[in-house]
């Protein structure tokens, strides 16, 4: 395939709850596959980018917030790999340091307001777009579906690849941060029943993951914990000084949307006991630390 990033590096992380209870964490930094296409939202990107080459679409589009990950990857992604780029923003124009970042890269924007925004999920919401940006390729609110789950089974293979250089000769499981459940469920695919996939839920249950999840991977090989902490975007000083803590224990970054949380998610389950002593865990850094610009 014409889209590559480079592998990113597989790091044991030492932590001082983990040595406690004997449990083992090797962390993936997705973080560090690109200077500007950070985490899990390139690999979510991979396939469509690829549908798009395979149509000769001139361009991609899709939707996000104000900070959003998702659309500041796939700016960046459309700069390096030659497509043109548009963006539909929830709410009224706002400068952040990520709306920034997306003009700076070429796309553009079309603020929707909140109610155009709540119309995402109705059947005839792409018409006009489409009719306004002829044969582009159009991608879900977050890069979810099953393109952008497929195109995150290459995780398992980075990490697979890295841990000869950690001296493992294997894991137990994955525990990761999930918001629409999208990167969890394309490991769950790529594992097959093989190691069980932790999904720490950035969004509170209501908000369908489950449902999502099991759309695309079944009911098995994964389980989901709650770490949203009181709704996606919450920040208390617990998280915000447990982040701190934790950034200088093991010189790793972390934003508080998502990779924090599901961090402080797996303190408490390690020091509940919940993983048995011996027990190695891949914990997948999804990246997103550009939008911590913006609020940290
Ligand atoms: C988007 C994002 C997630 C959530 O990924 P899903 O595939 O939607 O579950 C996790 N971490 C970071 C940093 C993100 O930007």
């Amino acid at each position: 395939m014409r889209f590559e990033l480079p592998q990113a590096p597989l790091q044991p992380l030492h932590l001082p709850w983990l040595a406690s209870a004997r449990v083992q964490v090797a962390v993936l930094r997705l973080d560090l596959i690109d200077p500007l296409i950070s985490g899990n939202k390139w690999f979510k990107l991979r396939h469509h980018l690829a549908q798009a080459d395979a149509s000769a679409a001139p361009g991609l589009i899709s939707l996000g917030g104000n900070h959003s990950n998702h659309l500041h990857a796939l700016a960046a992604a459309g700069r390096r790999f030659g497509f043109a780029t548009a963006g539909l923003l929830r709410g009224q124009p706002q400068e952040t340091p990520t709306v920034r970042d997306l003009q700076a890269l070429g796309m553009q924007l079309h603020w929707l307001g909140y109610e155009g925004y709540r119309a995402r999920h109705q059947p005839g919401f792409w018409a006009p777009w489409q009719a306004q940006y002829p044969g582009w390729h159009c991608i879900a609110e977050g890069g979810g579906g099953l393109a952008g789950a497929e195109g995150c089974a290459l995780i398992m293979q980075q990490a697979h690849a890295g841990l000869s250089a950690i001296g493992w000769a294997g894991y137990d499981a994955w525990w990761l941060a999930a918001g629409t459940g999208t990167t969890l469920a394309g490991l769950v695919l790529a594992e097959a029943g093989g190691h069980t996939v932790h999904g720490a839920l950035a969004v509170p249950l209501g908000y369908g993951v489950p449902q999502a999840v099991q759309a695309l991977a079944g009911d098995h090989g994964y389980l989901l914990h709650e770490a949203c902490r009181g709704g996606f975007g919450k920040f208390d000083d617990e998280l915000l000084a447990f982040i701190e803590a934790s950034e200088q224990a093991t010189g790793v970054p972390l934003e508080a949307l998502y990779t924090g949380k599901a961090l402080l998610a797996l303190r408490d389950k390690v020091e509940a006991g919940y993983f048995a002593p011996g027990t190695r865990l891949v914990f997948v850094h999804t990246g997103g630390l550009q939008g911590r610009r913006g609020y940290l």
